[in-house]
């Protein structure tokens, strides 16, 4: 719509709604939506600052503290604050997919067919005592964020092996507090959403090759391990670029090339840092590489795009 385009959004289901994601956003995230002219209208919705990261595998943890904060803000506000932003800015929310005029794909992540080691997420909020650090514990396969988000809740998000889950009868109570420092963590706060789980998930190795017909932004352009906590960050950046592109009829190659430049290194590091976190001796490891380098290696370079 800034680019004089008319634009038309189809979403077949609910937004808002309460999604499972971690809902932590880099530092990333303010200059792509200063871009867009939203920080003030995100700052308003009074997301959570976070100047610290821990990761925490076993009775070992690594510590960085960010150049710059990052932020926890729900999908519920977030999602609203999108769609309320391009409807106010003109964009017109259809009720039925109009056939042969879809410019931009953004269907998000394609799920994993049916086989063994599958992959799901859970997620739930959590109310008590607040901290300034996104935490990630490692166990058993596993991984679960805890971090602020507004009003005062935590929010807490994990991956894991189906194997794992059906071990706690699918239990995610049982689960967080199969680990003693997760458990020892969560114990001071209160559960006050029912979890919500998704998957099977599908981690994705290269980025999808574009169609012909339409621009891929989001997940639908490659689903990586959402632990690095771009996939927020990156999803409005490509949803941006390829509206602008599409508004002003930029050949999809030069989309790409963009994209390739801000995101395919990241994700790349991702795949590796996956597949080495999946063997069994690396949680021990891992608690030996600083976690600021770590942080590093997984940044995208979209800031300046
Ligand atoms: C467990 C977990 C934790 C995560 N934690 C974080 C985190 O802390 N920080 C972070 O930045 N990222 C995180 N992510 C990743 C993040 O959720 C995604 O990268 C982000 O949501 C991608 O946005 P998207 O718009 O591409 O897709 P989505 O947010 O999935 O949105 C896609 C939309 O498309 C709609 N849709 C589906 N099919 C169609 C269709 N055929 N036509 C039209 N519309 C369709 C869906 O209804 C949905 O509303 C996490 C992901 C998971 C699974």
């Amino acid at each position: 719509m800034q680019c004089g385009a008319a634009v038309r959004l189809w979403d077949p289901s609910r937004v808002p709604k309460h999604k499972v994601c971690g809902e932590f956003l880099t530092p990333e995230i303010r200059p792509v939506l200063e871009r867009l002219n939203l920080w003030d209208a995100f700052l308003a919705q009074e997301p959570a600052r976070m100047e610290r990261m821990r990761l925490v595998f076993g009775n070992r943890s690594a510590n960085n503290r960010f150049a710059e904060p990052a932020y926890g803000l729900s999908r519920y506000r977030l999602d609203a604050l999108l769609r309320g932003e391009a409807e106010a800015r003109g964009a017109q929310v259809i009720a039925e997919r109009v056939p042969g005029t879809v410019d931009i794909t953004a269907h998000g992540r394609q799920f994993a067919a049916p086989g063994k080691d599958r992959l799901f997420g859970f997620k739930a909020h959590f109310r008590g005592p607040v901290s300034d650090a996104v935490e990630l514990y490692f166990f058993d396969g596993f991984y679960v964020g805890v971090n602020p988000i507004e009003g005062g809740l935590t929010n807490v998000c994990g991956i894991g092996p189906e194997e794992g889950l059906r071990r706690h009868g699918f239990d995610y109570d049982a689960l967080v507090n199969s680990n003693r420092p997760l458990s020892d963590r969560l114990r001071p706060l209160q559960r006050e959403l029912n979890w919500l789980s998704t998957g099977p998930l599908l981690y994705q190795t290269r980025l999808q090759y574009p169609p012909l017909d339409t621009f891929l932004a989001g997940d639908a352009l490659q689903f990586v391990d959402p632990f690095t906590g771009t996939g927020m960050a990156i999803a409005i950046w490509s949803g941006s670029l390829a509206g602008k592109a599409a508004a002003e009829g930029l050949p999809k190659d030069d989309y790409y090339t963009q994209i390739r430049s801000g995101v395919e290194k990241q994700y790349r590091w991702c795949g590796r840092l996956r597949s080495a976190l999946s063997m069994s001796f690396a949680p021990n490891l891992a608690s030996y590489i600083p976690a600021h380098w770590l942080y590093s290696i997984t940044r995208p370079k979209i800031e300046s795009r």
